[in-house]
């Protein structure tokens, strides 16, 4: 069963619990759960005496560090929505989302100051301790906890609003599906901005009793060495990530690896020779799981047993259910093709202030992914795209993921986005980019067999685009939706 209480009482259990709940190989810090319990009421009051409201936005403007942690389990331990804003994203979203989120007080990283000044409106401020307490405000699990921008892969981010119980809920299935234990320690290198770093890293150490080291950001050639400094147990990454490890020169430490007990990638398709690859090389298994903002991060991942694991599938939906289902909402065959949903504790409650989008979002009580998939007759997800990026050649849908795999098969493939470039024959036709590792000679005319080879003469692209950077959203995926615009100014 989903957890129960608000994330105050599960801190208040924690009062006199002096294990390390947050550690810091960076620096050497260690945040124990009764210290960050006893700091986050003693702000959490000063919050309430500024008149604060229950569920108002309070925003967090931290890379991931103590400060930003403190700040972070303040808010909430107050009953407030924690705002968290992408460092990211550049100062027009972010001035969106301050101005959006309706916040009056900021935590504000000393890197970030310049930047909140510049943009922030004038009803927002800094937060700045007080002697005063008052009592905190009676919260229940219903309440407004969480104000998350989507990653704007598809359009402007959408606001989305999560409650006490399904951030909570976010934590849990992490917890459950992964079997995560008071002795795991998970690696915080994704942003806290970001809904997997906050909700699979942050809300499982949370959820499950255990801990999180927590590096200020990922470097590939340090990786290892900060995983054995923070004796972590597990990892939650991304493809681009896993890619970059798999392409370092870097190896874990022989003398850490056997308390390794997997790693973990979601936020976009892990390709399955990449999948495959790293498996070989590291001999660490990867579970695939998907998340969205909207889920509290998780909502279909791969069992934790290495045996059951479907490569190439994002997994099952495990403490929340998942169907596949057509534009009505009626529920698809096995194996056919349509929208993924999703319903459970950890679905969102609403968009903030968008009662039209959020009503679209839904199919009655199932969350609408926009991600296409087909469910195998045990359950397993294969992602086939997003409804919004598929290629349409000739009044044939393509999913441009067939044709990233088919590039990721070369072994210099870092990063493959296949396209949509508008053109009069076909009214769209594929095109593809990629990114190739440092040292690789591969030309475009080899990419463009291998395509052919995998997919056939049709689906192939017509031009393969080497390039030196994908263009990335503010959590790092890759924007298909940009690359034309990128490579042709919009022509
Ligand atoms: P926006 O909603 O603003 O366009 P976004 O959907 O990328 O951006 P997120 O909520 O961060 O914002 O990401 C959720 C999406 O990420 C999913 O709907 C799905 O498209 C994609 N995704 C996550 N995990 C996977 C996965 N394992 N395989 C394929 N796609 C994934
Ligand atoms: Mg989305």
């Amino acid at each position: 069963t989903p957890p129960r209480g608000t994330i105050r009482d599960w801190l208040n259990e924690r009062e006199n619990d002096y294990r390390p709940a947050f550690v810091f190989p960076e620096t050497g810090e260690i945040l124990t759960w009764a210290a960050l319990r006893s700091h986050s009421k003693q702000v959490a009051g000063d919050l309430t005496a500024q008149g604060i409201a229950k569920g108002e936005s309070v925003i967090v403007m931290h890379p991931n560090g103590l400060e930003g942690i403190r700040a972070l389990f303040a808010v909430l331990y107050g009953g407030f929505r924690v705002t968290m804003l992408n460092l990211a994203a550049g100062p027009d979203a972010l001035a969106y989302a301050m101005k959006h989120s309706k916040a009056r007080l900021a935590f504000v990283h000393d890197d970030q100051i310049t930047t909140f000044d510049k943009v922030r409106p004038d009803t927002l401020e800094l937060y700045r301790p007080s002697d005063e307490t008052v009592p905190l405000h009676d919260i229940t699990t219903d309440d407004d906890a969480l104000l998350m921008y989507t990653s704007g892969t598809t359009g402007r981010p959408k606001g989305v609003v999560h409650s006490q119980s399904s951030l909570l809920a976010g934590g849990w299935t992490v917890s459950v599906s992964h079997e995560l234990t008071p002795q795991d320690r998970g690696m915080g290198v994704l942003p806290f901005y970001h809904i997997n770093g906050l909700c699979v890293s942050v809300m499982g150490a949370l959820v499950s009793g255990g801990s999180l080291a927590i590096v200020s950001r990922f470097s590939a050639s340090k990786f290892w060495d900060q995983a054995a400094e923070g004796g972590i147990t597990w990892f939650s990454v991304v493809p681009t990530i896993i890619s970059h490890l798999l392409h370092g020169k870097a190896e874990p430490h022989p003398s850490h690896k056997p308390q390794l007990r997997f790693a973990r990638s979601a936020s976009s398709a892990l390709a399955v020779e990449t999948q495959r690859a790293f498996q070989d090389r590291f001999g660490l298994a990867i579970v695939e799981s998907l998340g969205m903002t909207e889920t509290a991060a998780q909502c279909l991942v791969n069992p934790l047993n290495p045996e059951l694991h479907k490569i190439g599938s994002a997994g099952q939906g495990i403490s929340n259910e998942a169907r596949i289902a057509d534009d009505n909402g009626t529920e698809c065959r096995r194996g056919v093709e349509g929208e993924i949903q999703v319903r459970g504790p950890n679905v969102m409650q609403r968009y903030l202030d968008d009662p039209e989008t959020t009503a679209a979002a839904f199919h009655g009580d199932w969350l609408r992914t926009g991600d296409l998939g087909r469910m195998d007759k045990d359950g397993y997800v294969f992602v086939t795209g997003r409804l919004k990026e598929l290629i349409i050649k000739g009044g044939e849908n393509i999913a441009p993921r067939e044709i990233d795999e088919a590039l990721y098969e070369h072994p210099d493939v870092v990063e493959a986005a296949a396209f949509a470039r508008p053109c009069d024959s076909y009214g769209e036709r594929v095109e593809a980019a990629v990114r190739l590792s440092e040292a690789s000679t591969a030309n475009d005319a080899e990419l463009l067999l291998l395509c052919i080879e995998r997919v056939g003469k049709f689906k192939a692209p017509d031009v393969v685009h080497i390039l030196p950077e994908l263009p990335k959203g503010p959590s790092g995926k890759i924007q298909r939706l940009y690359l034309n615009e990128m490579i042709y100014g919009g022509n």
